[in-house]
């Protein structure tokens, strides 16, 4: 990826080692760098579902959108819905076109987007008919020294055998909760089997649920790129997966995050593993291969510090963030406090344009978020939390060196 280029930018390495987009010419400001069509994945929280289309990200500012997902006739007619959310995959659109456009990309191979979403959805409400658990109780908080690659590893493997002990019926396996995360040796200790041995669905929380869901699409599209129709596939289909392929391809070269991410949160091994059970007794029985330990681990640890917001638009002060998504080639723009390229979004599109003048060979960077008017401490640990990186950008070398003038 080293080498990826347009006629304008190019991705190499740079001064401290990463890699980033520097300009291949004299570039003037106000000009269209890079446009990234959809993402690879991306998901709108369960909090704004209803408000926000699911194809174009277009927020209702808190109205419903009344236009749903209707069934193609014949397809799904053995799916049996069991909860108001699932009869419609839990999606909402602002217009015909866009429900059209989502059905025409995504759910025209029998409508396993749907279909998938549907069993998730369902899954999520059947868990949430019991009491919340008491997660201090059963999630101890861990301390950071713990969380080495070693012991996650060993965390992560453990799933991993009761995933392969799933069957296609997920109600005769036992549920397995990493209930013994407390002793001072990077191990998971023995693990239990549920007190009642029947089957239950991991309680997942709205992050956790929009975490699965975001992962439900790579593992279904890593399905379709796999998948051999007998019929000619649609020209809509060829896009769709070439794109995947392509983006999925820059995903794996992204920086994995992951031990950053759980030594700034260290709950959220729990989150991880469970978002994992969760999509191991719920998905389609034909996505299960395709749903690894690794695939959840690479998707999560790579998310973070390369997802970016799903905005209310305009984008204000006072904008909602909606959803979350990933366009693996936007992720080679670095961050500075004072950016010379602007990102904005358009419906799925992802643009980057110049925000000044470029000259030859200057490295091209975005602001990670709305940091313009705060100070240089406030800046940096915004980014260290969010981004898992101390920002050393020009702004904030020079506004170092005149603490120290
Ligand atoms: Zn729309
Ligand atoms: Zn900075």
């Amino acid at each position: 990826m080293d080498s990826w280029q347009t006629p304008l930018i190019k991705v190499q390495t740079t001064t401290y080692g990463g890699r980033g987009y520097f300009a291949l010419e004299n570039i003037p400001a106000e000009t269209a760098l890079l446009t990234l069509q959809t993402p690879l994945t991306s998901v709108i929280y369960r909090a704004f579902k209803k408000e926000v289309c699911a194809y174009c990200f277009a927020y209702n500012m808190g109205r419903p959108f009344k236009i749903k997902l209707v069934r193609p006739v014949g397809v799904n007619a053995k799916v049996k819905v069991k909860s108001q959310a699932a009869a419609y995959a839990g999606l909402h659109f602002c217009t015909d076109a866009c429900r059209g456009t989502w059905v025409t990309n995504y759910d025209h191979q029998n409508g396993l987007v749907s279909e998938t979403l549907d069993c998730l959805e369902t899954a999520f409400a059947i868990s949430h008919k019991s009491p919340e658990p008491d997660l201090q109780h059963i999630e101890p908080c861990l301390p950071v020294s713990i969380i080495t690659p070693e012991f996650l590893e060993e965390a992560w493997l453990q799933l991993d055998a009761f995933a392969a002990s799933t069957t296609p019926s997920p109600s005769s396996s036992p549920a397995l909760l990493p209930q013994d995360i407390t002793s001072s040796t990077p191990s998971l200790g023995p693990t239990r089997m549920a007190k009642n041995q029947k089957a239950k669905i991991p309680y997942l929380d709205d992050p956790e649920f929009d975490a699965a869901r975001e992962i439900a699409l790579i593992v279904i599209l890593n399905y379709m790129a796999h998948y051999h129709s007998p019929t000619e596939p649609t020209p809509e289909f060829k896009s769709l997966i070439n794109n995947f392929k392509g983006q999925w391809e820059v995903f794996q070269q992204l920086q994995n995050n992951e031990l950053a991410l759980l030594h700034t949160f260290p709950t959220l091994v729990y989150s991880h593993l469970k978002v994992y059970q969760f999509l191991a007794q719920c998905l389609p029985t034909q996505l299960r291969p395709y749903l690894t330990r690794d695939i959840v681990r690479t998707s999560i640890g790579k998310d973070a510090g390369n997802a970016f917001g799903i905005w209310e638009l305009p984008q204000s002060e006072n904008s909602e963030c909606v959803g979350s998504s990933i366009y693996g080639l936007a992720s080679f723009f670095n961050h500075a406090c004072n950016p010379n390229v602007l990102r904005q979004r358009v419906g799925r599109q992802m643009i980057f344009k110049t925000k000044m003048d470029i000259q030859k060979g200057d490295q091209l960077n975005i602001s990670y978020g709305n940091l313009v008017n705060l100070e240089r401490d406030q800046r940096q640990k915004i980014l260290f939390d969010q981004w898992h990186f101390n920002c050393a950008c020009l702004k904030c070398v020079q506004e170092l060196s005149q603490i120290y003038v």
